[in-house]
């Protein structure tokens, strides 16, 4: 069969979504369940992806196909496109499978010409609407189709306005209109240096064309590649006859959320404007209206419109995003979809609707983005911090969460700043999707203009970016970079702080504190940990950051880098005396004043863990890290040491290597200076006596770090038990203890079979595993993965997200080799990936036993486990 590019909106359902976008698809929905939708068609992504695979032409067939449509419409509405009597006017909007708002463009009133206006007008018997709806239709069609300047256009409004004293555009009157139009064809004959297209045929296809060039406009694509989204989707187009809620007091816009999209509260949430048309809503332009409101001005299609919004979230299962017109007491729907939401809304609105038997537990999990958790697991404000605070003025809590950051007023500006390292607010008077980058880099952003569903607000609470808008107490001036609030002028560069759950702004920067997990946030996780099969334990080197991992969840620590013991202020003396000793004697000396610090260390450790798993790595990096650079404290230590100043600097230059993280570190530090690792084995064991004599239960493992071949590991593990069984001897108690290994040298993948011959357990050392396959150094690859990403020659920095092709065939051959020797091997993850939820997913389908990560993404690899559970359970 011949493939079929258009559909009408009576043709297609909710299903079709990779097909016809989705907003077509939610349209063809709400048509078949006989809601109010004005009607249309569809033209499909195969369509766009046609147009790209044809050198960007709409095939003659495909033009046969929408002219079908068009002629059907016609018939159905009984109007006829660019028509003097009562004409039929369309909309043509952007519609991809997953929404991108704001993203691409629109144009609607298409239809309109010199001799259709007039039929308009006489159809409406309102001259100044059907001129007034022109004018809005050149200046969008030139926007968008032909790329003549917004502003153009503007001007030419603002100085008529001027001229006749006016404050807003309704105050133009017909006559004034008319000279616009005229005005407005002049500017488009100028740019585009042809006549203003009277033909609505042409009208059409220039706007189909336009929609999917759209789809490789520069901010859509940074949009998708920020969210995910394959470029190759194409965007479909939704050709739609028009109706106006700019029609006088009687017509109204508005867009409303069937719950709250901040909170998840179960209220009918959202905003319109009476006399208005489409875009003025999310466009900031004019202060919306509560839909609350709407119950007192037309009662009757107050009642209708919570009926379908009903209707709409039962059907769908999920919080609807519906947009309506009501054109003269008539109410349309013009398009419903999932809504956008907070992390914290998305939590409640899933468990209120599993605890109203509308879905299952499964299914509440699968509706939370892991990702997204991201925004519960950052601190707000200390209640006490802001207390002390000065509130500059209120706006709107548009997207919750707490920011602070130098104030910045455009996007280039915030792009710089936060490469030069500062923490940044975006401050606009409204933002637009130009402003995207900016908004992404930026901490927090602040708007003086828009309502709870401008521009700002919907892209913030995607993002979970902090948002206070519409903060109509100040004044923004972008062009002299400041804002000015009463008798306050606050410039470029100085601190504000925004707290997007209240809606105020405060001067200077407030404390954050730290986070819960509490209410339907626990709720959810314990779902989580009923459903998951793969343990998630935490990256932890202190009892604190121990502490606050068990509290979001972590079940044992996967990995305590002892090395950042050793930084501490008190201890970094004694290490460098180990460090500079000139023999094993000095060196013992040394390594005796660590012993006591490291012991009560893991002590510590442990009695946070209460006898959960607690893998302890031995010391990983080069020693030369630990020395000191700077005269004065190479003085301090030479004093100390009671050695010459000289004499510490000859060492710190024979320490010095080419290749640091090619060099003298991880197991082989354990292989030249025995004595550390002994030193490291005893106080672990120690440790472990110690907390076992207050009552609390161990399990500590011992970890190897960068073992390559399988000698290393079989003489380290030497040591290690030689001097375990001294320490036991000597207390006369026994640990259960492990030794295992890091998994992060590519040989060490190759040769896992041998390696786990002596390793009670694998934990794949992803970082290094990433450096080492690739030939990528961890500390300088920053300087041109971005540039890897950019021209795709990389899809995502593989230091962030795993590589599943290359690197993780290394981590399934590791796997896979060591159980062949060893099926219970113990497996697990420690490098960043074992928090990223596309990694947490490849781990658990290799086999892990667990992932470890920071503490504050436990939450969000404990929700990527048991989504990966629910996908492929094991058994
Ligand atoms: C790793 O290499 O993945 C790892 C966890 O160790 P580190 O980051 O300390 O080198
Ligand atoms: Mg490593």
């Amino acid at each position: 069969m011949e493939t079929k590019y258009v559909y009408s909106f009576s043709e297609g359902s909710k299903e079709m979504k990779s097909l016809l976008g989705g907003k077509g698809a939610n349209l063809a929905e709400m048509t078949k369940i006989g809601l109010p939708v004005p009607q249309g068609f569809t033209i499909t992504t195969d369509a766009c992806n046609d147009y790209y695979d044809n050198e960007k032409t709409i095939r003659a067939e495909i033009v046969a196909e929408i002219e079908k449509h068009l002629a059907e419409l016609e018939e159905l509405q009984g109007k006829k496109l660019g028509c003097t009597k009562n004409p039929l006017l369309v909309s043509v909007r952007s519609g991809a499978v997953f929404s991108m708002p704001g993203m691409m463009d629109t144009i609607l009133n298409l239809g309109l010409n010199d001799n259709s206006v007039l039929g308009l007008a006489d159809a409406t018997q309102n001259e100044r609407f059907a001129y007034d709806s022109y004018r809005r239709f050149i200046q969008m069609f030139s926007d968008v189709a032909m790329e003549v300047p917004k502003y153009k256009f503007e001007n030419v409004l603002d100085r008529v306005k001027e001229e006749k004293g006016y404050k807003f555009d309704t105050d133009l009157t017909t006559e004034d209109l008319k000279g616009i139009v005229e005005e407005f064809k002049a500017i488009y004959k100028k740019e585009v240096k042809t006549d203003f297209p009277q033909d609505p045929k042409e009208q059409l296809m220039l706007a189909i064309e336009a929609v999917f060039r759209s789809w490789n406009n520069p901010r859509a694509i940074v949009y998708r590649k920020l969210n995910d989204i394959s470029h190759k989707l194409g965007t479909a187009v939704n050709i739609q006859s028009m109706v106006f809620g700019n029609m006088g007091e009687t017509s109204g816009t508005g867009v409303a959320f069937t719950r709250n999209p901040a909170t998840g509260e179960n209220k009918l949430f959202g905003e319109y404007l009476i006399n208005a048309q489409g875009e003025d809503v999310v466009a900031g332009i004019r202060t919306p209206q509560d839909i609350s409101t709407l119950q007192n001005v037309m009662p009757e299609i107050y009642d209708q419109f919570v009926k379908v919004t009903q209707i709409l979230e039962n059907h769908y299962k999920d919080m609807q995003d519906i947009e309506f017109t009501i054109e003269n007491e008539k109410l349309f729907i013009l398009q419903t979809r999932n809504g956008k939401r907070t992390a914290k809304a998305a939590i409640n609105v899933a468990v209120d609707l599993v605890e109203a038997g509308i879905i299952d537990k499964k299914e509440a999990i699968m509706r939370v983005e892991p990702n997204q958790l991201d925004q519960l697991l950052h601190p707000t404000f200390e209640d006490k911090a802001l207390k002390e605070a000065t509130v500059l003025a209120k706006g709107l809590p548009a997207s919750p969460g707490a920011a602070c950051g130098k104030v910045y007023f455009n996007a280039d500006d915030v792009v710089a700043a936060v490469e030069g390292g500062e923490k940044v607010l975006l401050v606009r008077q409204e933002t637009s999707p130009e402003d995207i980058e900016g908004m992404v880099k930026a901490e927090g952003i602040l708007t003086a203009r828009g309502g709870m569903t401008s521009h700002a607000a919907v892209v913030a609470r995607g993002m979970g970016k902090c948002c206070v808008a519409g903060c109509g107490e100040i004044k923004v001036d972008e062009a002299a970079k400041e804002i000015r609030a009463g008798e306050l002028t606050i410039k470029e560069g100085d601190f504000l702080s925004i707290d997007g759950s209240t809606g105020k702004v405060y001067l200077g920067e407030v404390k954050q504190s730290p986070v819960e997990v509490t209410g339907n946030f626990e709720k959810l996780m314990n779902w989580v940990d009923e459903t998951k099969q793969m343990m998630v334990r935490t990256n932890a080197d202190n009892p604190r950051d121990a502490k606050a991992a068990v509290e979001f969840g972590a079940e044992g620590i996967g990995l305590c880098r002892t090395e950042h013991m050793f930084f501490e202020e008190d201890r970094i003396p004694a290490v460098r005396e180990m460090i500079l000793s000139k023999d094993v004697e000095q060196r013992e000396k040394a390594l005796a004043k660590i012993l006591p610090m490291q012991r009560q260390d893991f002590l510590e450790i442990f009695e946070v863990m209460e006898g959960k798993p607690v893998n302890i790595r031995l010391l990983d990096p080069p020693l030369h890290e630990f020395l000191p650079q700077d005269d004065e404290t190479i003085a301090e230590l030479a004093e100390s040491m009671g050695i010459d100043a000289a004499e510490i600097r000859k060492r710190i230059v024979d320490l010095e290597e080419f290749n640091p993280m090619l060099g003298h570190r991880g197991c082989r530090l354990a292989v030249t200076y025995p004595e550390i690792c002994v030193m490291q084995a005893r106080a672990i064991i120690e440790g472990a006596i110690e907390a076992i004599n207050k009552g609390v239960e161990v399990h500590p493992e011992i970890m190897v770090p960068l073992v390559g071949e399988v000698n290393e590991l079989k003489l380290i593990r030497g040591m290690i038990e030689e001097t375990a069984e001294k320490v036991m001897e000597e207390k006369g108690v026994k640990v259960d203890y492990t030794v295992g290994t890091m998994i992060e040298i590519p040989r060490a993948c190759l040769t896992a079979d041998e390696i786990a011959e002596v390793a009670d357990f694998f934990s794949f050392g992803t970082n290094d595993l990433t450096q080492m396959g690739f030939g990528y150094s961890r500390d300088d690859a920053g300087k041109f993965l971005g540039e890897y990403v950019d021209k795709e020659i990389l899809e995502k920095d593989p230091f962030q997200v795993l590589d599943q092709k290359g690197i993780g065939k290394l981590v399934q051959m590791g796997a896979k080799l060591g159980r062949s020797v060893k099926p219970e091997l113990k497996l697990g993850i420690c490098g960043e990936h074992g928090g990223e939820p596309s990694s947490v997913e490849f781990c658990y389908n290799t086999g892990l036993n667990y992932v470890s990560c920071s503490p504050y993404r436990v939450p969000i690899a404990r929700l990527a486990a048991a989504q990966a559970s629910i996908k492929n359970p094991r058994y």
